[in-house]
């Protein structure tokens, strides 16, 4: 992808007034038209390790085409890469030094109020290319129309995108007035349900240093016992008792978390050079590691090979004694010693009790006649005392 940047060619447009229209919608709307299927990062890192584990050639190796979108201003950067997440990780870094306007964009906003999203896929350049183009045209993401951060119209297919900008605007032309503001109306519902849902766009917006220390300063300053005083904790404390979080939320709160999780995993996964080299497995960077016949495994499938041989989780002996059977077993054998010296009251008959209670011959000889253990007649003999005492 080449970086210099293109003079805008607008004069092409032949419908000035349908133009207008389009500059209105801004970039969430253009995507509520046609939105995308976004590919799980996860999948993506790990077809990314599959490939590098099969010696893919570098020129058959899948291309993914990504879409960070600046949650503040809506503008949109489109980028392709074998490996997006690393290149994500990559443009976060220059952008510590760096005067491009996507990685200037960075800087100013943090990184953190860029949702990254990868959005298409394909095998070969010219349909990256192709399919760059044709992201940069649909969120207009072109940095000469003000709304985006890409600084050519994407890949080296530049013409094409004329043809679709017209097509969208022959699209705008061909609605009635009706259409048109039904449409408007539809959109600008779509921005508000995502404002209510996923929140403001300015949501998670980070302080800048200034605001910080004069944040801190200001609490520093407050004498803490004076606010709060015992009272004041008190009922903090009780405002907050038995409060329950609804069950929606909880769930909510559940999945935002394994989101992220899964997010930093995929990260980790696609750009650490240490990994598990078990199929599907998304160990990777720092952990605890097993190497078995000169391949690298995580703990979990380093010591399931070595222990069964296989990486699968050995499948479950099917149960041929069923509890009920078991109980049976243990039934008739009660009283009977089965060759054993029953060591436990509870395989004795309640004959056998009885005996033990009122018999007066010793423990040794007992134990010896009725070929039970001498400390369970002890035992049962102790018992039966104590019961009799209390
Ligand atoms: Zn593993």
């Amino acid at each position: 992808m080449t970086q210099e940047i293109q003079p805008t060619d607008n004069k092409n447009l032949e419908d000035q007034d349908a133009e207008v229209n389009l500059l209105e919608i801004n970039a969430v709307e253009v995507a509520a038209i046609e939105d995308v299927i976004l590919i799980s990062p996860k999948d993506v890192a790990k077809k990314i390790r599959e490939e590098k584990r099969s010696n893919t050639n570098k020129e058959d190796r899948t291309i993914y085409i990504y879409r960070a979108k600046c949650l503040i201003n809506n503008k949109i950067y489109i980028g392709q890469s074998v490996n997006p997440i690393a290149r994500w990780q990559a443009h976060i870094k220059s952008s510590e030094n760096s005067d491009l306007p996507f990685h200037l964009a960075i800087k100013k906003h943090g990184a953190d109020n860029f949702k990254f999203d990868i959005i298409d896929s394909c095998n070969n350049t010219d349909a990256a290319n192709e399919l760059e183009t044709k992201f940069v045209t649909k969120y207009d993401s072109y940095i000469q129309n003000g709304k985006g951060y890409n600084a050519t119209l994407g890949g080296y297919n530049a013409p094409k995108s004329e043809a679709w900008k017209k097509n969208l605007s022959n699209r705008w032309k061909s609605l009635s007035d009706e259409q048109r503001q039904e449409l408007k109306r539809k959109l600008s519902e779509a921005t508000k349900k995502q404002i209510m849902t996923k929140g403001h766009p300015a949501q998670g917006h980070k302080w800048t240093d200034e605001q910080k220390e004069r944040y801190s300063k200001w609490r520093s300053s407050l004498d803490k016992d004076s606010i709060y005083t015992e009272e004041v904790r008190k009922k903090m404390s009780e405002s907050h008792k038995g409060k329950k979080i609804p069950k929606e939320q909880l769930e909510k709160m559940a999945a935002g978390i394994k989101a992220t999780w899964e997010k930093k995993a995929a990260i980790r996964y696609a750009t650490e050079e240490i990994y598990c080299h078990a199929d599907g497995c998304m160990v990777a960077g720092r952990a605890q590691y097993k190497i078995v016949n000169n391949v690298r495994y995580c703990n979990k499938h380093g010591s399931r090979l070595l222990r069964n041989g296989i990486l699968e989780v050995l499948p479950k002996k099917p149960v041929l004694v069923t509890d009920e059977t078991r109980k049976k077993i243990s039934e008739n054998r009660k009283g009977k010693g089965c060759g054993r010296i029953p060591h436990n009251k509870a395989s004795l008959t309640q004959e056998q009790m009885d005996m033990i209670v009122n018999d007066s011959r010793s423990i040794m000889e007992l134990s010896r006649v009725m070929g039970i253990g001498r400390k369970v007649i002890c035992r049962i003999r102790k018992e039966y005392k104590n019961k009799l005492s209390a």
